[in-house]
C-alpha cells in the first residue's frame, strides 16, 4: 500500500531551482518530507488540505546570515531575533558571530520553530585572549566552538580585526577542520571597506576558503564612486572562484556600534566610515551631533524586537549608555545592492551566491520583499529568486535535503503571496511555523557538526548533523 500524505499543498505555484520547475503543482508531505509533487495528486479525505492557488511556494527560505544571539550591545533578551526572522519567512538561518550559550537560551526563550546554525564570534577578552593569537590558541578557540556545537567561526574585521597574517591562519585553521568560516573583511592594514576585499587574493592565497559577508557594504563609496566600487569587488570575487561564498543584504540602514574611547573618538571602523561619509568627525561630539540630525539613530530594546531612535531623544539615549549603543546609519545604497545581487558570469550564474539579511534582531528582515521587488522590476526571475533565497543558502551550508522543492526533500516551505509581495506561510518539516507574519512555531532545531554531538546532547533541544564537507566552500 502506497504511502498515505498527512498534508496536501494544493495549486500553488511550485518553484524549485534545482529542477528548473516553474508550474501550478499539488506537494504533498509526509513525516516531515516531501512525499510527491504533480499536477492535481488524489489524497485520502483525512489529508488535511490548505489551497495555495494564486500563491507562490518555493523550498523554505535559508538565511545565511542573521543575529540572534543577541551579542549586541544594548540586547540583552536572548533570541529575541528569532521571532522576526521567522514572522519574515525564514525556515533555517545561520547566526554569524556569537556564542552556543546564548544561542541555546534564545531558542528556548523565542524558538519560532526554524533551524539554528551558529559561528562563533572571535572578540579579543572575550573568546580570544587578546588581538594577536598565536595559531595553536587560534586552533584551540575553534576546538571549542565545534564542541560546543558551532559550526565554525566568524571574523568581525570591522569591529576586531587582525592583521592579515592571523586573519590568514584562522581561516586556515577553519579550513583544516572543514569548518565553516565566515569574514565581515577589514584587517589592522585596512578597513571594512574596498581596501578590505583588496586584500582578499593575499589572505585566501590560492586554495583557502571562506564566506564573504555582505559584499554590498564594501561598496558604499568610501574609497571610489559606488559603481566603480561595484566593478571592483565583483572582479575579486570572480578571481577567487571556486574558493569564496558571498551573500548580500537589501536594506538601507546598517548596524554599528557606538562605542566611544577615554579620549573621546569613536572606536570601531564601520562607525567611523558612516561618520565619514557625511564629512563628520568621528569623534563622540560629532556622533551626537549626527544622532541630533537624523542621520545617526541608536537602537532601542522593545519587547517586540528593536527600534531606532533618533534626534534628541537619541543623543539622551546614547549619554545614558555612555556611547555603549547599537547604531544605524542609512548607508547602504539601493543601486550597489540591487546591482551586486543581479550580477551574473557570462555563463549565467550569480557571482554572489545569495541574499541574506544581516538582520534577525536588527528590524530588516526584508530578503523576500525586497527580492520580490527586483522579480517585479524584472531584474530576478521567481526562480532565480528562489535560488538566492533558498538554493545556493543550501548548498553554502551544506544541507542536501533543503533549498530544494522534490521528492524526499526536507518539507521546509515558504508560501509567498505575489500580490502582497511578502511571505504568509511557512513550514518546517511540513510543521506550519509561520501565518499571515505571526509566529506560530516554537522551539527549533540547532544545526550542528558531528564534533558537538556530545555538548549539543545536554541542551535539551532537537539538532540535526550537519556534513560541512558537502559545503559549497568545500565541495567545489
Ligand atoms: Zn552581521
Amino acid at each position: 500500500m502506497p504511502e498515505e500524505p498527512e498534508l496536501l499543498l494544493k495549486s500553488g505555484r511550485v518553484l524549485d531551482p534545482a529542477s528548473n520547475t516553474d508550474a501550478v503543482l499539488d506537494v504533498t508531505v509526509r513525516n516531515g518530507s516531501i512525499l510527491e509533487v504533480g499536477a492535481s495528486l488524489e489524497v485520502p479525505p483525512s489529508t488535511e488540505v490548505i489551497d495555495l492557488a494564486g500563491k507562490w511556494l518555493m523550498p523554505g527560505m535559508i538565511d545565511t546570515h542573521v543575529h540572534v544571539g543577541g551579542d549586541l550591545d544594548g540586547i540583552t533578551d536572548p533570541g529575541v531575533g528569532l521571532r522576526s526572522v521567522v514572522q519574515a519567512g525564514a525556515t533555517t538561518v545561520i547566526d554569524l558571530g556569537g556564542r552556543m550559550e546564548r544561542l541555546v537560551a534564545g531558542i528556548k526563550n523565542h524558538g519560532s520553530g526554524a533551524n539554528v546554525g551558529g559561528l562563533g564570534m572571535l572578540k579579543p577578552g572575550v573568546t580570544l585572549p587578546d588581538d594577536d593569537p598565536d595559531p595553536y590558541t587560534v586552533r584551540e578557540t575553534l576546538n571549542t566552538a565545534l564542541e560546543s556545537g558551532l559550526l565554525g567561526l566568524k571574523m568581525w574585521g570591522g569591529y576586531y580585526p587582525f592583521s592579515m597574517d592571523v586573519t590568514a591562519d584562522i581561516i586556515a585553521a577553519c579550513n583544516e577542520r572543514q569548518a565553516y568560516v565566515a569574514y565581515h573583511v577589514g584587517t589592522k592594514s585596512s578597513g571594512s571597506r574596498l581596501d578590505g576585499m583588496r586584500e582578499l587574493p593575499a589572505i585566501l592565497g590560492d586554495n583557502a576558503r571562506a564566506h564573504i559577508a555582505h559584499i554590498n557594504a564594501y561598496c558604499r563609496g568610501s574609497i571610489l564612486p559606488p559603481a566603480e566600487e561595484i566593478t571592483e569587488a565583483l572582479e575579486i570575487l570572480e578571481s577567487l572562484r571556486g574558493q569564496v561564498v558571498s551573500e548580500v543584504h537589501l536594506a538601507r540602514p546598517n548596524f554599528t556600534r557606538g562605542e566611544c574611547d577615554e579620549s573621546g573618538n569613536v572606536r570601531m571602523d564601520v562607525a567611523r566610515n558612516c561618520l565619514r561619509l557625511r564629512d563628520y568627525e568621528t569623534t563622540r561630539e560629532s556622533m551626537r551631533k549626527a544622532i541630533s540630525d537624523d542621520y545617526g539613530s541608536v537602537v532601542r530594546q522593545s519587547p517586540s524586537g528593536l527600534s531606532l531612535v533618533t534626534g534628541e531623544a537619541g543623543v539622551k539615549l546614547f549619554d545614558e549608555a555612555d556611547s555603549l549603543v547599537g547604531m544605524s546609519f542609512p548607508v547602504n545604497r539601493a543601486d550597489t545592492a540591487f546591482q551586486l545581487t543581479a550580477a551574473k558570469r557570462p555563463d549565467g550564474t550569480f557571482i554572489i551566491d545569495a541574499i541574506a539579511s544581516d538582520a534577525g534582531v536588527l528590524p530588516r528582515n526584508v530578503n523576500i520583499e525586497q527580492a520580490m521587488n527586483m522579480v517585479r522590476f524584472g531584474a530576478l526571475t521567481p526562480l532565480e529568486m528562489a535560488e538566492k533565497l533558498s538554493f545556493n543558502p543550501a548548498r553554502m551550508i551544506g544541507l542536501e535535503k533543503k533549498g530544494r522543492l522534490s521528492v524526499g526533500m526536507d518539507a521546509d516551505l515558504t508560501v509567498i503571496d505575489p500580490e502582497k509581495g511578502r511571505a504568509t506561510m511557512s513550514f518546517v518539516a511540513g510543521d506550519m511555523i509561520m501565518l499571515e507574519g505571526r509566529a506560530i512555531g516554537s522551539g527549533g532545531t540547532l544545526l550542528i557538526t558531528e564534533a558537538g554531538v556530545s555538548e549539543a546532547g545536554k541542551y535539551g533541544l532537537e539538532s540535526e548533523v550537519v556534513d560541512l564537507t558537502k559545503s559549497l566552500l568545500y565541495a567545489s
